[in-house]
């Protein structure tokens, strides 16, 4: 079954050709071709059976597979057309409003109402052309006839689902193997439906059993086997989450790839993090649908709350439901969470912090998650780790390791220094330009984080390009970089922060796109805001002049609309 949203106007029109199709070809067909008298029992029975395999549908490569034609074919076969589309409707009605939570349930039912009722109806009218009929019993015919209604049943359900998906703008990968799958299920379910016709016949309504007992018993047999498909999934992608962790340079920056990846590979809403004092966690970063949002100001003793029962016992858990740990809770909880999912972070045998996953869904998540979210767990601690040390070494040195630019250290002690000189009568002026990349959040957010990082790397190698001979060029933070310029006057520096302005803007920055799918190689383009100002026309000290080139770049050039250039204003 498929699910999705429509708008307002393809549902209706997709509802008035249900109307137009469906009902009235039910009405027609009861009175051109009256249902006979049937055994109510086998109806009965093969509705119940066919509505449970499609609601428990074999999982074959993580894709429902749902064989309930061969409970409704043997009616076909005995019974004639009107019947068997009466009751593979009421299945797909029972199917539908059986999973009444997921997802929009008219669109669903209208979609698969109508596209089943073209099937029995096109694969009956085939079935028929082969010159078989109703309570045929002509085995060596009736092959024949049933092989080629499954033929038209099965390609005509592969064309509505890519008809489907072409009306929706749903490309679907891996679609030649589930092709392959689908007519796969044509050779299970034709001498299914066969030996369940004759068995019944035969020996009565016991062919149910005869036949539907193995069936089922497969059925399962294929659902565990999804278990182990869905945990090595599960496996490969903390694998490469893994892998981006590892590239981080900062703590804040693992932290965030962390905790969005984890939102997004459990479809967890919620993740908590906690960190680990002597005897007691305090929350540190809370996320909300992958959003960052404030922390409660909280102190979990040993044992107390959700994350402090993994300081008691150590050990990882999982609720299902809200009932399960309302109780426990100490802070305020969002009223919509039902699952949680907690694991310690340990680090050399030591519980350095506690990870919480909320879900808004009733058993959201699986008792396998716990060993998937150790794992990665386990990359996230380690990649904090190398973060931290690689911070530590790039205070201590002066350089920052990303862009190899000068650090903020340096800039610090250099800015000092210039103004001395000033103050000396060396120079006539110093300027500082200070630059802050416009939206880069927006940039993080579409292309990932490590596709900005590339990008600041592409952009400190310009404005160290750019750089005059006598002045140096600094990272000043996360994306705002800062100019010192000897001997440039407040008129020169603008001169030159405009020229770079123009230039920044007109040059195509190289993105590896690594969150919509496949990586695909784009450019992009980006501005700055940049502000200016300088010494002595603006001050003489140097902090002060770097925080007149800050205050010039919001208020001259952010606020102004960003992509300018703003000098300093007293
Ligand atoms: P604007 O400056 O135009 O107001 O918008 P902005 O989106 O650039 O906002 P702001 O300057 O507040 O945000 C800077 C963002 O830069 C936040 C952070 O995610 C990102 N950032 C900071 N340091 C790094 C880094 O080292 N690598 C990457 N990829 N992103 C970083
Ligand atoms: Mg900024
Ligand atoms: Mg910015």
């Amino acid at each position: 079954m498929k699910k999705m949203k429509l708008k307002g106007r393809q549902l209706m029109l997709l509802f008035l050709t249900w109307i137009i199709v469906v009902p009235t070809g039910i009405v027609y067909l009861l009175h051109t071709q009256p249902v006979p008298t049937v055994n109510w029992l086998w109806v009965g029975l093969s509705v119940l059976l066919g509505f449970l395999s499609l609601h428990y549908p074999i999982i074959y490569n993580r894709k429902p597979v749902s064989l309930f034609v061969w409970f409704t074919l043997p009616i076909f076969i005995m019974y004639g057309l009107t019947i068997e589309l009466i009751i593979t409707q009421v299945i797909i009605a029972l199917a539908v409003f059986a999973r009444l939570k997921k997802g929009n349930i008219l669109f669903r039912f209208l979609y698969n109402s109508l596209a089943y009722f073209i099937l029995s109806v096109c694969a009956a009218i085939a079935f028929f052309l082969t010159g078989a009929k109703t309570g045929e019993m002509d085995m060596g015919k009736l092959v024949v006839s049933v092989v080629v209604y499954q033929i038209v049943y099965s390609f005509l359900y592969d064309w509505i689902s890519k008809l489907y998906e072409v009306l929706t703008h749903r490309k679907r990968r891996g679609s030649v193997k589930e092709t392959l799958l689908h007519y796969f299920r044509m050779i299970i379910a034709v001498p299914l439906a066969l030996s369940l016709y004759f068995v019944l016949i035969h020996y009565g309504a016991i062919g149910y059993l005869l036949v539907g007992i193995p069936f089922f018993f497969m059925t399962i047999l294929l659902r565990i086997n999804r278990k182990t498909d869905d945990l090595n999934a599960y496996i490969q992608a903390a694998g490469k989450i893994g892998q981006q962790l590892a590239k981080m340079t900062t703590e804040e920056a693992v932290v965030q790839e962390f905790m969005t990846k984890t939102t997004a590979l459990f479809k967890a809403e919620y993740v908590y993090l906690f960190k680990h004092y002597d005897g007691w966690l305090e929350p540190t970063h809370f996320y909300v649908e992958a959003r960052k949002v404030d922390v409660p100001q909280v102190r979990l003793e040993n044992g107390e709350g959700i994350a402090g029962k993994v300081l008691s016992n150590k050990n990882r858990f999982l609720y299902s439901r809200r009932e399960q740990w309302i109780e426990r809770s100490m802070t305020t909880v969002p009223a919509d969470l039902e699952s949680l999912l907690c694991v310690p972070l340990i680090r050399h045998q030591e519980i350095v912090g506690a990870l919480v996953l909320g879900s808004k869904k009733r058993d959201g998540f699986k008792e396998f998650h716990l060993n998937v979210l150790d794992l990665l767990s386990s990359y996230f601690i380690v990649a904090v780790e190398k973060a931290r040390y690689i911070e530590r070494a790039e205070q201590q040195s002066n350089r920052c390791a990303l862009t190899g630019l000068y650090n903020y250290r340096f800039l610090e002690q250099h800015l000092k220094h210039e103004m001395a000189l000033i103050h000396k009568g060396v120079h006539q002026h110093v300027a500082v330009v200070m630059l802050d990349i416009d939206h880069f959040k927006k940039v993080n957010d579409t292309y990932g984080h490590e596709c900005g990082n590339l990008i600041l790397k592409q952009f400190a190698h310009l404005l160290q390009n750019e750089c005059p001979e006598n002045g140096i060029v600094a990272r000043y933070g996360g994306e705002e970089f800062v100019y010192i310029l000897p001997g440039y006057s407040a008129a020169t520096a603008l001169g030159f922060a405009e020229e770079l302005r123009s230039v920044i803007e007109q040059t195509n920055m190289r993105i590896e796109n690594d969150l919509s799918g496949p990586m695909s190689k784009e450019q992009l383009q980006i501005t700055a805001s940049i502000g200016v100002s300088a010494a002595p026309e603006d001050t003489d000290e140097a902090m002060t002049l770097l925080r007149n080139a800050d205050r010039a770049l919001y208020i001259g050039a952010k606020q102004a609309g960003r992509n300018r250039v703003g000098g300093y204003v007293k």
